[in-house]
């Protein structure tokens, strides 16, 4: 069974991670949604709902789950029982942060990292855009899933 983890803050969950997550499902048999506690930010969406919307959002697909966690995320994945970790790569930007955290986590924690590149129409989806853009009440709509939003 190859379960892998998708870890991130999801503050809020846009139609890029809908995107990696559609597609992580073609290449394991579960998918957790591992919603990652930022103690030092100050969240635009609590992650109680958070959780409550991921949850109705997926209702009707067994391979996903959805929890949060905190920790590091390579001990976490051991609790679960999980040999990957998924991440989506929008730029460079992105590979260069990501790459050392993966190589640590293959090292120290023998997971695996698999990256999925952004699809080009929602390379520049981010959730820190899209909270700037609530914050001074503009609108998600192209942002969100059409059922959260
Ligand atoms: P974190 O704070 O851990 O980066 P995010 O919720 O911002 O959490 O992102 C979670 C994951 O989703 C990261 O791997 C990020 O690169 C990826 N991601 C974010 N936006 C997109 C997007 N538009 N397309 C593809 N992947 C994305």
């Amino acid at each position: 069974m190859k379960r892998a983890i998708f870890p991130g803050s999801f503050d809020p969950f846009t139609r890029g991670h809908l995107s990696i997550v559609m597609r992580a499902l073609a290449l394991f048999d579960q998918v957790v949604i591992a919603i990652g506690q930022n103690t030092d930010k100050t969240p635009m969406v609590a992650v109680e709902q958070r959780i409550k919307t991921l949850e109705q959002l997926f209702q009707n697909e067994e391979k996903i789950s959805v929890t949060q966690y905190s920790g590091l995320t390579m001990d976490f994945c051991k609790t679960q029982n999980a040999q990957y970790i998924i991440r989506g790569l929008r730029n460079a930007q992105d590979f260069n942060y990501e790459q050392p955290i993966a190589q640590n986590n293959l090292q120290l924690g023998a997971i695996e990292t698999v990256f999925l590149s952004a699809e080009p129409h929602l390379s520049h989806l981010s959730s820190t855009i899209a909270r700037d853009i609530a914050k001074y009440g503009g609108d998600l709509k192209s942002f969100l899933p059409d059922s959260t939003q």
